[in-house]
């Protein structure tokens, strides 16, 4: 209960800071009030927003450059997009920090570990309908570029991610497919719709480039949340 208490505090001064970002273009109806009495109840959205990486884990890097600010702030815009576009969001961290941070209830070897963990965790404490972890691609081959969006074996998930990778291409004037991403413990181990959006490489001048100019940024977002909004549409 604990764990609740403070997931839905985190929630909910992660709306409020973010709330004076945002203007009257959002019925107050339309966010996510928990009033304090309220927070006996499981918080719930739509979309739970991943923003990948923070603290000590800085992600993917280029020189100066790092993965999780990019992440940060292409995340804070999503959600600033979702819920002024009336989809429920809610963000896991608003700030530079590890959400191992915040999770020192779990006994776990690895500090990455429990970062995932609690990544996972924040699913099953926040009624969402989808996860969308957004990440930053990176590799040797200075020539990659474009986005990548990783799926569960799931229908649903393939779906989501067709999307997402569709209206990103469009954005980036690419063609690339989704693609299944075996390996990672957040798509093995979330029940509900998950995908690993990879936005662009930051080894690529011109994908960096456009991953840290906000009004880039901003088409970004825009990208992801009209394929979110296309797969609510089609499974709705
Ligand atoms: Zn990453």
């Amino acid at each position: 209960m604990l764990k609740i208490l403070r997931i839905a505090v985190l929630v909910w001064f992660g709306l409020f800071g973010l709330a004076s970002q945002l203007s009257a273009a959002v019925p107050e109806h339309k966010q996510l009030a928990h009033a304090p009495e309220d927070s006996w109840t499981m918080p719930s959205a739509v979309v739970l927003i991943d923003a990948g990486h923070g603290g000590i884990d800085g992600g993917a890097t280029a020189g100066p450059t790092l993965e999780k600010d990019i992440n940060l702030a292409i995340a804070q815009k999503l959600y600033l997009l979702l819920n002024s576009q009336g989809i429920p969001a809610v963000l896991n961290r608003t700030g530079d920090y590890a959400l191992s941070d915040d999770n020192r209830w779990h006994i776990s070897r690895s500090r990455h570990k429990r970062d995932l963990s609690q990544r996972r965790q924040l699913t099953d404490e926040i009624e969402t309908t989808m996860l969308v972890s957004l990440h930053v691609n990176w590799t040797k081959d200075r020539s990659k570029h474009g986005p990548l969006v990783l799926h569960q074996s799931s229908g649903e998930s393939a779906l989501l991610a067709f999307c997402i990778q569709d209206t990103l291409n469009r954005q980036q004037e690419t063609a690339f497919y989704p693609r299944e991403g075996k390996p990672f413990y957040l798509l093995r181990k979330v029940d509900q719709p998950a995908v690993i959006v990879e936005m662009g490489f930051i080894s690529h001048d011109g994908d960096r480039m456009m991953l840290t100019n906000p009004r880039e940024q901003l088409r970004i977002a825009k990208a992801i949340a009209s394929g979110i909004r296309q797969y609510k549409w089609i499974t709705r």
